[in-house]
């Protein structure tokens, strides 16, 4: 048992045999997502020119405090083409361009009448051209994974198209004769197939484009036929048949198709019978078919594998600090992934965390990583979760 690799280990086999998939073109409305391949350059400043942060009237600040005489108007899009003299003032609108020989703003709040401004100094204002970024500086780095505010970043600079990486095309099949598709009568001895549900809403979530195969009985002809189409995607997820029992027939027919096994099983918690293997460029995955040994397989090597086929900066899982609400028994073995529910930083372990237990574990938001050890990790202790 010591002898199986950890979480670590088995991530860096993973890792180590991710071949990066290559770059596309892709308009930056549809880049949410994705990964960036190269840096991208802004096009032009931003600001692109001297723009008021308020509404109120351009000023030279030398003039102020005292009274103006109001000579025309910068508008957003609509700019004045009078330059500003001494004792003049040109009302402008936020995001309107400052006028040549205006140096501040003064916002409509700090003026009277017709028209008197209170003090103002020099920049006072004006947001100045290029004080965001400028053009030719990079906006986003290779390798960043692009969120809303990362588009908008793009957008704003002038980015109309990205390189990023292709989505990795995934192919997931659940394998199990007990299994029924939701909407039909169980039998005897069936349950729902619900795996392939939960995988391909993962692997949605993680930017893969998703061939969810016909599940298949426990039975050597289909399942090979099934796992030959399943290693011409990029990657393959198989739920189920990967324990030592005489139905497991997953890894034996992987081999027979041609693919290496890198490892099989992992000194985890849930999901120890994973199975990692590869076949050429394609990477395979073989989850334990409990629910939650599938849903915790993906998170902790299936995502971080779909982020380094996009050539991500950091593939590894994203854990974050939190402290333990209650204590928890440590297991010698296997580090374990502990379903539990977040309340600020404060992590409870939910009631029942056997690895058939989905239903319960729609109520947890996180998993907590409890290191394999002796005794006990007491309330309060500092821990690492992910986000589910
Ligand atoms: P296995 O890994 O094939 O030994 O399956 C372990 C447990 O997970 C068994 O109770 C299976 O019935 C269940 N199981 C396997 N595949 C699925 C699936 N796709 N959806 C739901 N449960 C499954
Ligand atoms: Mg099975």
């Amino acid at each position: 048992m010591s002898s199986l690799p950890t979480i670590d280990e088995a991530l860096a086999l993973v890792l180590a045999r991710v071949r990066p998939l290559e770059a596309e073109e892709v308009p930056v409305r549809e880049a949410l997502q994705r990964v960036l391949a190269e840096p991208a350059v802004a096009v032009s400043d931003l600001p692109p020119f001297d723009s008021s942060a308020m509404d109120g009237y351009a000023v030279r600040a030398a003039d102020t405090p005292g009274d103006v005489r109001v000579v025309g108007q910068s508008a957003a899009g609509a700019p004045s083409d009078r330059e500003l003299g001494a004792g003049e003032a040109i009302g402008i609108s936020t995001g309107a361009v400052v006028p040549a020989g205006a140096d501040a703003v003064v916002p409509v709040e700090r003026t009277h009448g017709e028209l008197t401004v209170e003090h103002v100094d020099e920049g006072d204002n004006i947001r100045p051209r290029g004080g965001d970024i400028r053009a030719g500086e990079t906006v986003i780095e290779a390798g960043a994974v692009l969120g809303p505010a990362q588009l908008g970043a793009l957008a704003a600079a002038g980015v109309a198209q990205l390189r990023v990486a292709r989505r990795p095309r995934v192919a997931v099949l659940p394998t199990g004769s007990e299994l029924r598709p939701p909407g039909t009568q169980l039998g005897p001895g069936e349950i729902y197939e619900s795996n392939s549900v939960l995988l391909a809403a993962q692997l949605a979530f993680a930017g893969a484009e998703v061939t969810v195969l016909e599940p298949v009985a426990d039975e050597a002809d289909a399942t090979r036929a099934a796992l030959a189409r399943g290693l011409d995607a990029d990657v393959l997820v198989t739920s189920g048949g990967v324990s030592v029992g005489p139905h497991d027939l997953v890894r034996e027919l992987l081999a027979g198709l041609g693919a290496t096994e890198v490892f099989w099983r992992v000194a985890v918690k849930p999901g120890k019978p994973i199975v990692f293997a590869t076949r050429e460029a394609t990477l395979v995955f073989g989850l334990p078919g409990n629910p939650v040994s599938s849903l915790v397989g993906f998170e902790l090597f299936v995502r971080p594998a779909l982020r380094a086929l996009q050539g991500a900066r950091d593939a590894h899982p994203p854990f974050l600090p939190g402290f333990l609400a209650s204590p928890l028994r440590r297991n010698a073995e296997r580090d374990e992934l502990v379903r539990a529910r977040r309340d600020g930083d404060l992590l409870e372990p939910i009631v029942g965390q056997e690895s058939h237990m989905i239903a319960r574990t729609a109520a947890a938001d996180a998993l907590v990583l409890v290191p394999r050890g002796d005794g006990a990790l007491d309330a309060g202790a500092q821990v690492r979760w992910l986000r589910i």
